[in-house]
Protein backbone atom coordinates (compact mmCIF):
# COMPACT_ATOMS: atom_id res chain seq x y z
CA UNK A 1 0.00 0.00 0.00
CA UNK A 2 1.40 3.31 -0.71
CA UNK A 3 2.05 5.71 1.86
CA UNK A 4 -0.07 8.56 1.85
CA UNK A 5 0.79 11.98 3.33
CA UNK A 6 -0.07 13.21 7.02
CA UNK A 7 -2.68 15.39 4.72
CA UNK A 8 -4.11 12.76 2.86
CA UNK A 9 -4.25 10.55 5.87
CA UNK A 10 -6.48 13.27 8.04
CA UNK A 11 -8.87 13.95 5.40
CA UNK A 12 -9.31 10.29 5.32
CA UNK A 13 -10.02 10.24 9.15
CA UNK A 14 -12.14 13.56 9.04
CA UNK A 15 -14.28 11.77 6.37
CA UNK A 16 -14.36 7.93 8.34
CA UNK A 17 -15.37 10.34 11.11
CA UNK A 18 -18.12 12.54 9.60
CA UNK A 19 -19.67 9.30 7.83
CA UNK A 20 -19.51 7.04 10.99
CA UNK A 21 -21.40 9.63 12.73
CA UNK A 22 -24.40 9.98 10.22
CA UNK A 23 -24.39 6.36 10.64
CA UNK A 24 -24.31 6.13 14.38
CA UNK A 25 -26.98 8.98 14.84
CA UNK A 26 -28.90 6.52 12.53
CA UNK A 27 -28.30 3.55 14.54
CA UNK A 28 -29.38 5.48 18.18
CA UNK A 29 -31.85 6.83 16.84
CA UNK A 30 -33.93 3.68 15.56
CA UNK A 31 -32.56 1.84 18.61
CA UNK A 32 -33.76 4.66 21.31
CA UNK A 33 -37.14 4.21 19.61
CA UNK A 34 -37.29 0.57 20.55
CA UNK A 35 -35.39 -0.23 23.19
CA UNK A 36 -35.41 0.99 27.13
CA UNK A 37 -32.04 3.44 27.87
CA UNK A 38 -30.00 0.94 29.21
CA UNK A 39 -29.86 -1.37 26.18
CA UNK A 40 -29.53 2.22 23.82
CA UNK A 41 -26.33 3.34 26.26
CA UNK A 42 -24.91 -0.31 25.63
CA UNK A 43 -25.27 -0.17 22.01
CA UNK A 44 -24.01 3.19 22.07
CA UNK A 45 -21.29 2.66 23.94
CA UNK A 46 -20.48 -0.53 21.32
CA UNK A 47 -20.47 1.67 18.24
CA UNK A 48 -18.14 4.26 19.88
CA UNK A 49 -15.68 1.00 20.07
CA UNK A 50 -16.67 -0.18 16.98
CA UNK A 51 -15.26 4.13 15.56
CA UNK A 52 -12.34 3.43 17.69
CA UNK A 53 -11.40 0.54 15.97
CA UNK A 54 -11.61 2.08 12.73
CA UNK A 55 -10.01 5.08 13.28
CA UNK A 56 -7.29 2.84 14.35
CA UNK A 57 -7.13 0.95 11.11
CA UNK A 58 -6.94 4.15 9.17
CA UNK A 59 -4.61 5.51 11.44
CA UNK A 60 -1.66 7.71 9.68
CA UNK A 61 1.59 6.99 8.97
CA UNK A 62 3.89 9.80 9.45
CA UNK A 63 7.28 7.98 9.14
CA UNK A 64 8.62 4.91 10.52
CA UNK A 65 7.36 4.08 13.90
CA UNK A 66 5.22 6.94 14.16
CA UNK A 67 1.75 6.05 13.55
CA UNK A 68 -1.32 8.50 14.96
CA UNK A 69 -5.04 8.09 14.79
CA UNK A 70 -8.04 9.66 16.34
CA UNK A 71 -9.24 6.71 18.41
CA UNK A 72 -9.47 9.30 21.30
CA UNK A 73 -12.18 10.93 19.71
CA UNK A 74 -15.07 8.02 20.11
CA UNK A 75 -14.14 7.88 23.50
CA UNK A 76 -15.09 11.99 23.76
CA UNK A 77 -18.05 11.79 21.66
CA UNK A 78 -19.89 8.79 24.11
CA UNK A 79 -19.02 11.29 27.10
CA UNK A 80 -20.21 14.26 25.72
CA UNK A 81 -23.15 12.35 24.40
CA UNK A 82 -24.12 9.30 26.00
CA UNK A 83 -22.94 8.90 29.45
CA UNK A 84 -20.71 6.51 31.58
CA UNK A 85 -21.83 3.45 30.82
CA UNK A 86 -21.27 4.09 26.87
CA UNK A 87 -17.45 5.36 27.71
CA UNK A 88 -16.42 2.56 29.64
CA UNK A 89 -18.25 0.29 26.53
CA UNK A 90 -16.23 2.23 24.14
CA UNK A 91 -13.06 2.51 26.40
CA UNK A 92 -13.22 -1.51 26.91
CA UNK A 93 -13.50 -2.05 23.05
CA UNK A 94 -10.59 -0.12 22.18
CA UNK A 95 -8.24 -1.49 24.57
CA UNK A 96 -9.03 -4.89 24.03
CA UNK A 97 -9.11 -4.66 20.01
CA UNK A 98 -5.70 -2.80 20.77
CA UNK A 99 -4.25 -5.87 22.50
CA UNK A 100 -5.42 -7.86 19.89
CA UNK A 101 -3.10 -6.36 17.29
CA UNK A 102 -0.20 -7.23 19.92
CA UNK A 103 0.85 -7.00 23.53
CA UNK A 104 3.62 -5.16 24.02
CA UNK A 105 4.43 -1.62 25.85
CA UNK A 106 3.06 0.41 22.91
CA UNK A 107 -1.03 -1.27 24.11
CA UNK A 108 0.46 -0.92 27.53
CA UNK A 109 0.46 2.40 27.43
CA UNK A 110 -2.48 2.68 25.23
CA UNK A 111 -4.27 1.31 28.20
CA UNK A 112 -3.27 4.37 30.24
CA UNK A 113 -3.86 6.40 27.89
CA UNK A 114 -7.32 5.79 26.92
CA UNK A 115 -7.80 5.58 30.89
CA UNK A 116 -6.47 8.93 31.63
CA UNK A 117 -8.51 10.24 28.72
CA UNK A 118 -11.45 8.48 29.96
CA UNK A 119 -10.98 10.27 33.02
CA UNK A 120 -10.05 13.61 32.19
CA UNK A 121 -12.84 13.65 29.84
CA UNK A 122 -15.67 12.45 32.72
CA UNK A 123 -14.00 15.46 35.19
CA UNK A 124 -14.05 18.11 32.55
CA UNK A 125 -17.43 17.28 30.81
CA UNK A 126 -19.07 17.26 35.00
CA UNK A 127 -16.65 20.46 35.98
CA UNK A 128 -16.60 22.94 33.08
CA UNK A 129 -20.25 24.19 32.07
CA UNK A 130 -18.90 25.98 28.87
CA UNK A 131 -18.77 23.14 26.08
CA UNK A 132 -16.26 24.37 23.78
CA UNK A 133 -14.03 25.33 26.71
CA UNK A 134 -14.65 22.04 28.27
CA UNK A 135 -13.88 20.02 24.68
CA UNK A 136 -10.93 22.33 24.55
CA UNK A 137 -9.70 21.13 27.52
CA UNK A 138 -10.57 17.88 27.10
CA UNK A 139 -8.38 17.70 24.25
CA UNK A 140 -5.42 19.62 25.43
CA UNK A 141 -5.35 17.31 28.62
CA UNK A 142 -6.00 14.13 26.47
CA UNK A 143 -2.98 15.67 24.14
CA UNK A 144 -0.90 16.20 27.13
CA UNK A 145 -0.78 12.43 28.42
CA UNK A 146 -0.20 10.95 24.73
CA UNK A 147 2.59 13.02 25.06
CA UNK A 148 4.08 12.10 28.13
CA UNK A 149 3.55 8.00 27.49
CA UNK A 150 5.71 9.22 24.13
CA UNK A 151 8.19 10.65 26.02
CA UNK A 152 8.28 7.93 28.92
CA UNK A 153 7.68 4.68 26.49
CA UNK A 154 9.51 5.82 23.31
CA UNK A 155 9.47 2.77 20.81
CA UNK A 156 12.65 4.26 19.00
CA UNK A 157 15.39 5.91 21.42
CA UNK A 158 14.65 9.20 20.01
CA UNK A 159 11.74 11.69 21.22
CA UNK A 160 9.93 11.94 17.68
CA UNK A 161 8.84 15.39 18.04
CA UNK A 162 7.17 15.33 14.17
CA UNK A 163 4.73 12.51 15.65
CA UNK A 164 3.89 15.18 18.40
CA UNK A 165 3.52 18.37 16.30
CA UNK A 166 1.16 15.82 13.79
CA UNK A 167 -0.44 14.33 16.91
CA UNK A 168 -1.42 17.61 18.64
CA UNK A 169 -2.72 18.88 15.01
CA UNK A 170 -5.05 16.37 14.41
CA UNK A 171 -6.91 15.29 17.56
CA UNK A 172 -7.26 19.10 17.81
CA UNK A 173 -8.52 19.43 14.68
CA UNK A 174 -10.74 16.10 14.55
CA UNK A 175 -12.35 16.72 17.71
CA UNK A 176 -13.86 20.09 16.99
CA UNK A 177 -15.11 18.74 13.84
CA UNK A 178 -16.51 15.74 15.30
CA UNK A 179 -18.21 17.76 18.20
CA UNK A 180 -19.29 20.30 15.35
CA UNK A 181 -20.98 17.69 13.85
CA UNK A 182 -22.56 16.06 16.41
CA UNK A 183 -24.21 19.06 17.76
CA UNK A 184 -25.19 20.17 14.52
CA UNK A 185 -26.85 16.36 14.15
CA UNK A 186 -28.35 16.46 17.76
CA UNK A 187 -29.84 20.18 17.19
CA UNK A 188 -31.30 18.57 13.75
CA UNK A 189 -32.62 15.59 14.91
CA UNK A 190 -34.56 17.44 17.88
CA UNK A 191 -35.32 20.17 15.60
CA UNK A 192 -37.20 17.47 13.01
CA UNK A 193 -38.79 15.71 16.28
CA UNK A 194 -40.42 18.96 17.36
CA UNK A 195 -42.06 20.28 13.95
CA UNK A 196 -42.81 16.59 13.31
CA UNK A 197 -45.00 16.61 16.27
CA UNK A 198 -46.02 20.08 15.93
CA UNK A 199 -47.36 19.11 12.28
CA UNK A 200 -49.30 16.88 14.25
CA UNK A 201 -50.50 18.60 17.11
CA UNK A 202 -53.52 20.79 17.45
CA UNK A 203 -51.30 24.23 18.96
CA UNK A 204 -54.25 25.59 20.60
CA UNK A 205 -55.23 22.63 22.43
CA UNK A 206 -52.65 19.80 22.50
CA UNK A 207 -54.84 17.83 21.25
CA UNK A 208 -54.34 15.29 17.63
CA UNK A 209 -54.83 18.03 14.34
CA UNK A 210 -56.52 17.10 11.47
CA UNK A 211 -53.72 15.65 9.98
CA UNK A 212 -53.47 13.26 12.94
CA UNK A 213 -57.03 12.65 12.91
CA UNK A 214 -56.65 11.48 9.05
CA UNK A 215 -53.87 9.47 9.54
CA UNK A 216 -55.63 7.46 12.30
CA UNK A 217 -59.03 7.21 10.20
CA UNK A 218 -56.75 6.12 7.43
CA UNK A 219 -55.15 3.40 9.29
CA UNK A 220 -58.40 2.18 10.91
CA UNK A 221 -60.02 2.21 6.81
CA UNK A 222 -56.72 0.29 5.37
CA UNK A 223 -56.66 -2.05 8.28
CA UNK A 224 -60.66 -2.60 7.27
CA UNK A 225 -61.22 -2.52 11.66
CA UNK A 226 -64.33 -3.65 12.48
CA UNK A 227 -65.96 -1.98 15.78
CA UNK A 228 -64.61 1.34 14.71
CA UNK A 229 -66.82 4.17 15.59
CA UNK A 230 -66.33 8.40 15.20
CA UNK A 231 -68.10 10.75 17.11
CA UNK A 232 -67.87 14.28 15.74
CA UNK A 233 -68.77 16.83 18.64
CA UNK A 234 -69.50 20.67 18.20
CA UNK A 235 -70.01 23.36 19.81
CA UNK A 236 -73.49 24.76 20.23
CA UNK A 237 -74.11 28.43 19.22
CA UNK A 238 -70.12 29.00 20.04
CA UNK A 239 -70.46 32.15 17.94
CA UNK A 240 -72.03 33.51 20.32
CA UNK A 241 -69.49 32.79 23.04
CA UNK A 242 -66.68 34.88 21.03
CA UNK A 243 -69.39 37.70 19.95
CA UNK A 244 -69.90 38.18 23.75
CA UNK A 245 -66.75 37.61 25.43
CA UNK A 246 -63.94 37.86 22.66
CA UNK A 247 -62.32 35.70 20.61
CA UNK A 248 -59.66 34.88 23.54
CA UNK A 249 -62.14 34.12 25.92
CA UNK A 250 -63.22 32.05 23.61
CA UNK A 251 -59.85 29.90 23.23
CA UNK A 252 -60.30 29.39 26.78
CA UNK A 253 -63.25 28.05 26.03
CA UNK A 254 -62.01 25.84 23.46
CA UNK A 255 -59.14 24.60 25.91
CA UNK A 256 -61.03 23.68 28.57
CA UNK A 257 -63.41 21.49 26.63
CA UNK A 258 -60.22 19.38 24.80
CA UNK A 259 -59.10 18.75 28.77
CA UNK A 260 -62.46 17.16 29.64
CA UNK A 261 -62.35 15.60 25.87
CA UNK A 262 -58.69 14.12 27.04
CA UNK A 263 -59.96 13.15 30.28
CA UNK A 264 -62.95 10.73 28.48
CA UNK A 265 -60.48 9.23 25.67
CA UNK A 266 -60.11 5.43 26.54
CA UNK A 267 -56.32 4.03 26.02
CA UNK A 268 -57.09 3.18 22.02
CA UNK A 269 -59.64 5.75 21.15
CA UNK A 270 -58.00 9.31 19.31
CA UNK A 271 -59.05 12.73 20.29
CA UNK A 272 -58.88 15.31 17.91
CA UNK A 273 -59.49 18.91 16.81
CA UNK A 274 -60.80 18.82 13.45
CA UNK A 275 -61.15 22.46 12.83
CA UNK A 276 -62.80 25.79 14.43
CA UNK A 277 -65.01 24.34 17.49
CA UNK A 278 -65.39 20.97 16.08
CA UNK A 279 -63.77 17.82 18.02
CA UNK A 280 -63.28 14.47 16.86
CA UNK A 281 -62.76 11.13 19.22
CA UNK A 282 -62.30 7.92 17.02
CA UNK A 283 -62.82 4.80 19.08
CA UNK A 284 -62.13 1.06 18.14
CA UNK A 285 -62.95 -2.12 19.37
CA UNK A 286 -66.50 -1.16 20.70
CA UNK A 287 -70.08 -1.74 20.66
CA UNK A 288 -72.58 0.56 18.93
CA UNK A 289 -74.31 0.77 22.68
CA UNK A 290 -70.77 1.54 24.71
CA UNK A 291 -69.93 4.35 22.26
CA UNK A 292 -73.05 5.58 22.09
CA UNK A 293 -72.47 6.12 26.58
CA UNK A 294 -69.69 7.29 26.04
CA UNK A 295 -70.92 10.26 24.24
CA UNK A 296 -73.91 10.92 26.30
CA UNK A 297 -71.31 11.09 29.10
CA UNK A 298 -69.07 13.65 27.64
CA UNK A 299 -72.20 15.56 26.96
CA UNK A 300 -73.37 15.02 30.01
CA UNK A 301 -70.13 16.21 31.53
CA UNK A 302 -69.72 19.08 29.31
CA UNK A 303 -73.16 19.99 30.19
CA UNK A 304 -72.57 19.87 34.00
CA UNK A 305 -69.01 21.94 33.46
CA UNK A 306 -68.44 25.18 34.54
CA UNK A 307 -66.27 26.94 32.26
CA UNK A 308 -63.96 29.87 33.77
CA UNK A 309 -63.79 32.77 31.91
CA UNK A 310 -62.36 36.92 32.10
CA UNK A 311 -59.82 35.78 34.73
CA UNK A 312 -61.70 33.52 36.84
CA UNK A 313 -64.27 36.35 37.10
CA UNK A 314 -66.96 34.98 35.18
CA UNK A 315 -68.37 31.26 34.38
CA UNK A 316 -69.83 29.92 31.16
CA UNK A 317 -72.47 26.73 30.60
CA UNK A 318 -72.45 25.55 27.41
CA UNK A 319 -73.42 22.43 25.40
CA UNK A 320 -72.28 19.90 22.68
CA UNK A 321 -74.26 18.29 19.62
CA UNK A 322 -72.32 14.67 18.58
CA UNK A 323 -72.98 13.03 15.52
CA UNK A 324 -71.10 9.24 15.09
CA UNK A 325 -71.80 6.34 13.46
CA UNK A 326 -69.88 2.86 13.68
CA UNK A 327 -68.47 0.49 11.04
CA UNK A 328 -69.94 -2.39 10.10
CA UNK A 329 -73.26 -1.69 12.43
CA UNK A 330 -74.81 1.73 11.01
CA UNK A 331 -72.16 2.35 8.52
CA UNK A 332 -71.68 -0.65 6.17
CA UNK A 333 -69.13 1.08 4.19
CA UNK A 334 -65.85 2.23 6.12
CA UNK A 335 -65.27 4.86 4.03
CA UNK A 336 -68.60 6.56 4.47
CA UNK A 337 -67.65 6.86 8.03
CA UNK A 338 -67.09 10.35 8.43
CA UNK A 339 -69.44 11.74 6.21
CA UNK A 340 -72.36 9.41 8.21
CA UNK A 341 -71.16 11.07 11.46
CA UNK A 342 -71.35 14.02 10.06
CA UNK A 343 -74.60 13.44 8.83
CA UNK A 344 -75.76 12.86 12.64
CA UNK A 345 -74.09 15.79 13.61
CA UNK A 346 -76.20 17.97 11.75
CA UNK A 347 -79.76 16.28 12.44
CA UNK A 348 -78.53 16.74 16.29
CA UNK A 349 -78.21 20.28 15.46
CA UNK A 350 -82.05 20.41 13.29
CA UNK A 351 -83.54 18.69 15.87
CA UNK A 352 -82.65 21.13 19.00
CA UNK A 353 -79.02 20.81 19.82
CA UNK A 354 -77.31 19.77 23.11
CA UNK A 355 -77.86 15.54 22.65
CA UNK A 356 -75.95 12.53 20.74
CA UNK A 357 -77.75 11.31 17.78
CA UNK A 358 -76.68 8.10 15.67
CA UNK A 359 -76.12 7.73 11.86
CA UNK A 360 -79.16 5.90 11.03
CA UNK A 361 -79.70 4.62 7.13
CA UNK A 362 -83.21 4.84 6.99
CA UNK A 363 -83.56 8.41 7.74
CA UNK A 364 -80.08 9.64 7.48
CA UNK A 365 -81.25 13.93 7.38
CA UNK A 366 -84.27 13.69 9.05
P1 LIG B 1 -73.97 25.69 15.95
O1 LIG B 1 -74.69 25.40 17.21
O2 LIG B 1 -74.84 25.58 14.76
O3 LIG B 1 -72.73 24.88 15.81
O4 LIG B 1 -73.56 27.22 16.04
P2 LIG B 1 -72.13 27.83 16.16
O5 LIG B 1 -72.24 29.26 16.48
O6 LIG B 1 -71.30 27.02 17.09
O7 LIG B 1 -71.55 27.56 14.73
P3 LIG B 1 -70.94 28.50 13.63
O8 LIG B 1 -70.36 27.59 12.61
O9 LIG B 1 -71.94 29.53 13.17
O10 LIG B 1 -69.78 29.26 14.37
C1 LIG B 1 -68.63 28.64 14.76
C2 LIG B 1 -67.78 29.67 15.45
O11 LIG B 1 -66.57 29.11 15.92
C3 LIG B 1 -67.39 30.80 14.53
C4 LIG B 1 -65.96 31.11 14.88
O12 LIG B 1 -65.82 32.42 15.32
C5 LIG B 1 -65.66 30.17 16.01
N1 LIG B 1 -64.29 29.67 15.94
C6 LIG B 1 -63.73 28.91 15.00
N2 LIG B 1 -62.45 28.68 15.30
C7 LIG B 1 -62.17 29.31 16.47
C8 LIG B 1 -61.03 29.45 17.29
O13 LIG B 1 -59.94 28.93 17.03
N3 LIG B 1 -61.14 30.18 18.43
C9 LIG B 1 -62.33 30.78 18.77
N4 LIG B 1 -62.39 31.49 19.88
N5 LIG B 1 -63.42 30.68 18.00
C10 LIG B 1 -63.36 29.95 16.88
MG1 LIG C 1 -70.93 24.98 16.68
MG1 LIG D 1 -68.97 23.92 13.71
Amino acid sequence: MPMISIYEGFFLNLCVLISSLFVYKQVVRSITKCHQTKCSLIISGLLGGILGVILMHFSIVTGVNSIIDLRVIPLMLTILYSGWLSTAITAVVIIISRFMIGVNSQSLSNVIFILLSWLIFYYCSKKIKNRWVSVAIMLILSNMVYTLLTILVPSTTSINYILLVNYWTVSILGGLVAVYIMDYLTKSELLFKQHKNFAFTDPLTGLNNVRSFDRAFNQAKKRQDDSVAIMILDIDRFKQVNDTYGHLEGDVVLRKLAAILKMSQGPEDIVSRNGGEEFSILIHNCTKSEAYEKAESIRKIVENSFFIINNGTKSLHITISVGMTIYSDTTKEIDHLYAHADQALYVAKKSGRNKVCFYSEDNPLS
